[in-house]
């Protein structure tokens, strides 16, 4: 094996690492190729499922194909699956979507510092994925018409909008990502070139 190939995996051996004591519940390596995608993910956004389909920059329609999604990713190497849990107090069900809003922001913000990390490391195209829509504006700006985001350094797109399957692949590398009445988690992805 080369150095500089040494080098690299001993970066991202120490990336995990770093991700497991910043916070995160879990951080597990991935290969790149191994993040399933399924066009009937993006259909379950154009079926509306969530209600959100056309209200979020960092949704469907406004990224790319899951064709082009899939070239995407392949351009990367590794992955690191992200998870972070957080407790519930009661099973109430506005409490509870605003306990997983509230942590889905801490969670985004936590990925975009992940991302920043791997760049000063060296993986300057390392792309932080969110968890679902992006919830950094109460109202994004694409429902009022305009096309640029307000907060490009934190906002970071869908996983589910790229039409990853985020539950199967997930589940492949042997995370849970069940919800139970005393406990949600938010999970994302960091991809490292
Ligand atoms: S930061 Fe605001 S404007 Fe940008 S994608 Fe998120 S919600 Fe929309």
């Amino acid at each position: 094996m080369n150095s500089d190939l040494k080098r690299k995996l001993q970066a991202i051996l120490e990336l995990e690492t770093y991700a497991n004591n910043m916070g995160f519940s879990k951080a597990t390596l991935l290969l790149a190729r191994d993040i399933l995608l399924d066009e009937r993910v993006r259909m379950h956004c154009q079926l509306n499922l969530c209600t959100n389909y056309g209200k979020n920059l960092m949704c469907p329609p406004y990224l790319p194909s899951v064709a082009d999604n899939r070239h995407l990713i392949d351009q990367y190497t590794f992955a690191l699956l992200l998870q972070l849990q957080q407790e519930l107090d009661r099973n109430e069900k506005e409490y509870m979507r605003q306990t997983f809003d509230v942590t889905a922001r801490r969670f985004g913000q936590m990925a975009v510092n992940l991302e920043r990390k791997a760049f000063t490391d060296g993986f300057h195209l390392a792309m932080a994925l969110g968890a679902g829509e992006c919830k950094l504006c109460d109202n994004c700006v694409i429902q009022k018409g305009e096309q640029d985001c307000i907060n490009p350094g934190t906002a970071r797109p869908s996983m589910e909008g790229m039409g990853i399957d985020v539950v199967r692949t997930f589940a492949a590398a042997g995370l849970d990502l069940a919800f139970t009445s005393n406990q949600l988690t938010v999970a994302g992805i960091l991809l490292i070139d």
